[in-house]
């Protein structure tokens, strides 16, 4: 951690100058100008700089997980490849989920290909009944041998189109409560019997997909965990969403506020009325309480996977990206109202917004994405806050006796 004393002066702890030494003799050996990303991912990942607070030999060095943004911050300056933004499901949640709950096999053969991004990853919780009662999930699995047999449908899976692998959740005993009966799989998305059909947004693109499983054989090794871990595997993945979603610490003024901002400044004179320069100036106040809060969270979290605090930054930054677009299109008067084209596109990339109109269209998604901000609400009140809890009429019963239409 870099700590500047009375005196102005800053000082750096050893893990950090480890870290940044490490970092920049990967930048000098392997300049991103001249090296192609597979190439540099993969070296970074071998230098235990793709996850720092992996374990060694799994992209990691087992040291705190804050000091990521360290290297991030280094290899971004240098205009080097970031993982996270090619195979933002993959790096985000489902690495850390396989290195909490993976074999030793597992975190080998899946790790480093998903960080090279050379196999994209999805995640395949939602249900077309289950979104914020994803516990509640119907999908199948079926035990034959060494195989489990897997049937159902999920939905809302960002990038399942171009994925290799999927982090699937299925119920596996329905006698069981909700929450004991799941089993989560790593998933191979060739696999026969998996069926992805695009979804279109109102951005006229589509992201994300119906993925269906007809008798889709999943070999027993690839379970995460064991039978009956799938909800405290999910947790793993869900903790990390939210803080891959909305725990990120731009530097100061930068990121969506930054684009308001632009078009403030080149707004005509007499359009910068005071109304709208308070409504700017209170945005802007917003996003630095957001970035001072996630810094401060960061600095919390010593090692490991992030608790329900995240959901505070997931929240916030949802809330924040919707109220930024739409003071931007509020700006940007009869302008705000044209988009380019709604021809229907598969994206092989998430969340690129190449216009104003594109990213407000977009950021309506934020506050359903990764946990709607009415789940967030209940988190935050109730493992928080200490509030009592949300009514829950179906968590003592077995599962196949809960009422369903
Ligand atoms: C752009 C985008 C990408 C996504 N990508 C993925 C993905 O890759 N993989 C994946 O598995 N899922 C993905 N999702 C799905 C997402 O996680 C779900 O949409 C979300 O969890 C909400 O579930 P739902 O849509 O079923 O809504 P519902 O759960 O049906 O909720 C409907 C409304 O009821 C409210 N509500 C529900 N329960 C409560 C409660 N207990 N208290 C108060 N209010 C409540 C909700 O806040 C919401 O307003 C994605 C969604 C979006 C929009």
């Amino acid at each position: 951690m870099t700590v500047t004393d009375v005196g102005g002066h800053e000082t750096v702890s050893a893990d950090e100058q480890r870290v940044r030494d490490l970092t920049d003799e990967l930048i000098e050996a392997f300049p991103p100008a001249t090296t192609d990303a597979r190439t540099f991912l993969g070296e970074q990942y071998d230098r235990g700089l793709a996850w720092v607070h992996f374990d060694e030999g799994f992209g990691g060095l087992g040291l705190s997980p804050r000091l990521q943004a360290v290297i991030n911050a280094r290899v971004a300056a240098a205009a080097g490849p970031l993982c996270m933004l090619r195979n933002p499901i993959g790096y985000g949640m489902c690495g850390p989920t396989v290195h909490a709950w993976g074999s030793d096999d597992q975190k080998r053969r899946y790790l480093r290909p998903l960080f090279t991004c050379e196999e994209i990853w999805c995640q395949l919780f939602s249900e077309p009944g289950s979104g914020s009662d994803f516990a509640g999930l119907s999908s199948r699995g079926v035990r034959d041998g060494d195989e489990w047999i897997v049937n159902g449908q999920k939905v809302w899976t960002t990038l399942a189109h171009v994925s290799r692998w999927g982090l699937l959740v299925v119920r596996t005993d329905p006698e069981a409560v909700k929450h004991a009966g799941l089993t989560a799989f790593v998933v191979d998305m060739t696999a026969p019997g998996v069926e992805v059909r695009p979804l279109r947004q109102m951005t006229g693109e589509a992201e994300f997909n119906e993925v269906y499983f007809t008798d889709t054989r999943i070999p027993h090794d690839e379970m995460l965990g064991n039978p009956g871990d799938g909800w405290r595997v999910s947790l793993t993945t869900l903790m990390n969403e939210r803080t891959s979603i909305g725990g990120g610490i731009p530097r100061k003024g930068s990121g969506t506020i930054a684009t308001l901002l632009d078009v403030w400044h080149k707004l005509p004179e007499d359009r910068r009325d005071a109304a709208a320069r308070d409504a700017v100036t209170r945005l802007w106040i917003r996003a630095e309480v957001h970035r001072l809060t996630n810094i401060r969270a960061n600095q919390n979290r010593r090692m490991g996977d992030p608790g329900p605090e995240g959901s505070i930054g997931k929240m916030e930054s949802a809330n924040l990206n919707k109220a930024i677009y739409e003071q931007v299109i509020d700006l940007l008067g009869a302008e705000g109202m044209l988009y380019g084209s709604y021809e229907m596109v598969r994206p092989d990339v998430a969340l690129f917004s190449d216009s104003l109109q594109k990213g407000f269209l977009r950021s309506r998604a934020n506050s359903i994405e990764g946990g709607t901000t009415e789940v967030m609400q209940n988190i935050l009140g109730e493992r928080v806050l200490g509030l009592p809890g949300d009514v829950r009429v179906d968590r003592d019963v077995p599962w196949s006796q809960v009422p369903r239409n």
